[in-house]
């Protein structure tokens, strides 16, 4: 890190430090022609609805396919693209081929869900994003209520004040707007109140803790209640258990995503998933 080398100058020179800039560049260079060759490739995981025990919702989750690695997940690539602001381009990319998969399997005669996209801090706070967001929707065809934006809620709590303006542009837009990593923050309640978002996503780290942790169930419980007062609805993630889906159900979660009913799987196992009537059993309490 240049940042932490700054404070002796002449560690500069060193050989390490060269070589990490050059991994870095190397994957930056990697990155731009993934772009160009269209090797990135987005799985889809289901999110299911509890009273119902069906899809209501598909996460994109984009991979890279690289020719000489083979799949890397976004947290490998991720941090670099939004540092060196490949991210836009690469978002731009996810958010289009996401409504197109959308659009397509709805002409296709499946029975239709949201599609969820994670927008990065970046793509959040560029200028034209709810311009974007619009000539997607319009030349993939797809209506703005299968649309999903999700975002982490450190990046909403980071400027609030022109997050609220951002998301009151993506909100007119008839979309549906998630917040993602809940809990993990320091969000403002009275802006979690002005905020036009659907939903909240209660982070992995709480689920994980339930039946381990009594002050992580509590924060669960907190979540749903102040959701719920907000009229707000709430999904989990990372849910890999029976104990922590009965946890969830008997506590009024409505959505649940997570190992248990499915891992993200490839766009070709999805017409499969979404035609099969309820094959997660309806978790009635
Ligand atoms: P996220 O949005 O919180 O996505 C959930 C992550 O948890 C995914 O990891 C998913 O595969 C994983 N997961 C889902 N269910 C379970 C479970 O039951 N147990 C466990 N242990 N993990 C589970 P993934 O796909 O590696 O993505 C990691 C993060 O990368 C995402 O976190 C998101 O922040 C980012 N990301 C992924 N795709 C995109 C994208 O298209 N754009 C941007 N900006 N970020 C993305
Ligand atoms: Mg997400
Ligand atoms: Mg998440
Ligand atoms: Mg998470």
């Amino acid at each position: 890190r240049a940042k932490d080398l700054g404070r002796n100058r002449f560690q500069f020179y060193q050989p390490e430090m060269n070589e990490s800039v050059g991994t870095r560049l190397n994957l930056e260079r990697r990155l731009r022609r993934a772009l160009r060759d269209n090797e990135f490739v987005l799985q889809y995981q289901p999110q299911i609805d509890i009273a119902t025990g069906r899809i209501v919702g598909l996460e994109a989750l984009v991979r890279w396919q690289d020719p000489e690695a083979g799949l890397v997940m976004p947290s490998e690539f991720i941090p670099i693209a939004e540092e060196s602001g490949l991210i836009e381009a690469i978002g731009e990319w996810v958010l289009r081929e996401a409504c197109r998969q959308n659009q397509a399997w709805q002409d296709a005669g499946l029975p239709p869900a949201r599609v969820s996209v994670n927008l990065s801090a970046r793509q959040f706070h560029r200028a034209d994003i709810r311009q974007i967001v619009l000539s997607v929707l319009e030349q993939t065809r797809l209506a703005p209520e299968y649309l999903e934006i999700e975002l982490t809620e450190s990046v909403i709590m980071t400027n609030a004040e022109e997050a609220a303006e951002m998301l009151n542009q993506l909100h007119d837009i008839g979309i549906h707007l998630t917040i993602d990593d809940f809990g993990t923050g320091y969000s403002s309640l009275s802006y979690l109140k002005r905020f036009p978002v659907d939903r909240l996503k209660i982070d992995r780290s709480f689920v994980s803790d339930i039946g381990v942790s009594h002050d992580d169930e509590t924060i669960i419980t907190a979540i749903i209640t102040l959701a719920h007062a907000l009229n707000l609805q709430v999904i989990a993630e990372g849910v890999e258990t029976t104990s922590q889906l009965d946890f969830l159900v008997a506590h009024g979660c409505n959505e649940i995503q997570g190992y248990l009913y499915s891992q993200p799987v490839d766009h070709g196992l999805i017409p499969e998933l979404l035609s099969s009537d309820g094959i997660f059993e309806a978790a009635t309490v």
